[in-house]
């Protein structure tokens, strides 16, 4: 893999980073306090591109590559860790889903509109009762022998996007086959009747993104609404979460980027004891544990990048970039918050809000047990599931 940016992607990085600093980080402390991030920037991302990034073409993307998309990604977690999610799950989870299981008719309907930012998509895997251990959700789809149509009941939790978005990437239980096997994958408008969204506040960090619980009630969708094979939903999930993975990693890479800006900036302008607190060895170290760590964390998440786009097998560099790069995430943030003393706890200034928007990184798309679980299953043969 060759390190260095090719001219295109570099335009990319540009075209993202030129972005957020005119659209995302002059607002992104005042979003954090509001608790809602103007919906505008929806359209916005659309308009720019950057919902349809790795979309083909023929449906209204621009083609990007995986790398292009991490360059984005990164830029924009190094602006606002909510506006990052938007687009990781509308384009990572659900467009990019469609586009890879989605009949032509479920593409055309789909795509375009989600790459333009018109619509937005959301990802309802996770229910009050399962977290890690999806594969045993309990939502359940039945079909109705007279009209073919599926019933859908049950709770969804946690889903970004939940209360913004058009259509959700819905996963329920179809047959009597235990665990995952039984699970299929549906594409619901969320102006279904039965579906409700109630907001999910209080959030530690991510406060300007929309975050709900999903309560469908007799939900009614036609059949032509499944997405990928009966009984393949878990397998559709996956799939979709593998790269997830990747661009969870890349907006960490972004807030640890942010966090080391930000200390060796502070270092450099606050003086204690009649010298720059950058002139103390601790905090150098504090600053170079920082840097390694956004080198690191960048390099595991560029290879995942490679690999897709070489079509090479990328699920295990996907969850060891991910645990990595959230952990490294949470390191960064904190000893950057350090650096700052006691300013670094007030929110005129930018790390406390890294600290909290990095904190659930290792918690959604898989914990990082569960990325230890996975890594060691590839590793030993051996599952623990
Ligand atoms: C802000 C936010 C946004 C989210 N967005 C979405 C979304 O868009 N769509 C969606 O579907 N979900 C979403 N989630 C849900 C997220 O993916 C889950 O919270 C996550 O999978 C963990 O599930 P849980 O919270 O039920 O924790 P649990 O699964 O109950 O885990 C609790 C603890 O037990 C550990 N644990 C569990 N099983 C094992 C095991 N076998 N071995 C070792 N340790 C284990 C976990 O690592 C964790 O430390 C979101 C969550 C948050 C907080």
């Amino acid at each position: 893999m060759d390190l260095a940016l090719s001219e295109e992607q570099e335009a990319v990085r540009r075209l993202a980073e030129d972005f957020v600093a005119r659209e995302v980080t002059p607002h992104a402390t005042a979003w954090d306090r509001a608790e809602e991030v103007d919906r505008g920037i929806v359209k916005k991302l659309g308009a720019v591109g950057f919902l349809g990034l790795t979309i083909p073409e023929e449906y209204g993307g621009s083609g990007g590559d995986h790398l292009a998309y991490c360059l984005v990604t990164e830029e924009l977690g190094r602006g606002d860790s909510s506006v990052r999610g938007i687009v990781s799950v509308s384009l990572g989870l659900v467009a990019k889903t469609i586009a890879s299981w989605g009949r032509e008719e479920q593409k055309r309907e789909w795509l375009p509109r989600l790459a333009s930012g018109e619509a937005l998509g959301c990802f309802g895997l996770t229910e009050p009762g399962t977290g890690s251990d999806a594969g045993n959700l309990a939502t359940r789809a039945v079909r109705d022998g007279g009209t073919g149509d599926y019933v859908i009941n049950g709770t969804k939790m946690f889903i970004t996007n939940g209360t913004w978005a058009d259509v959700v990437l819905l996963f329920a239980r179809t047959g009597d086959a235990p665990g995952h096997k039984g699970v299929s994958a549906f594409l619901v408008p969320t102006d279904t009747p039965g579906l409700a969204r109630r907001p999910v506040h209080g959030k530690l960090g991510l406060r300007g993104q929309a975050t709900a619980e999903l309560v469908l009630e007799d939900v009614r969708v036609p059949a032509g609404a499944m997405l990928g094979p009966e009984g393949k939903g878990f397998t559709v999930a996956m799939s979709a979460l593998a790269k997830g993975r990747m661009s969870v990693a890349a907006g960490c890479v972004g807030i640890a980027q942010t966090a080391l800006d930000a200390a060796v900036r502070y270092a450099g302008e606050r003086e204690q004891f009649g010298k720059p607190i950058a002139s103390y060895q601790l905090v150098q170290e504090l600053i170079s544990d920082i840097a390694v760590d956004v080198d690191a964390a960048r390099l595991l998440t560029w290879r995942v990048a490679d690999l897709i786009d070489r079509g090479l097998d990328f699920a295990t560099a996907a969850s060891k970039a991910k645990l990595y790069a959230s952990e490294a995430a949470v390191r960064a943030a904190n000893n950057a918050l350090q650096v700052f003393g006691g300013y670094g706890y007030i929110d005129e200034y930018p790390v406390g809000k890294l600290v909290r928007d990095a904190r659930v990184m290792t918690l959604y798309e898989g914990t990082s047990q569960i990325q230890k679980l996975i890594i060691g299953r590839a590793l030993t043969g051996v599952s623990a599931f």
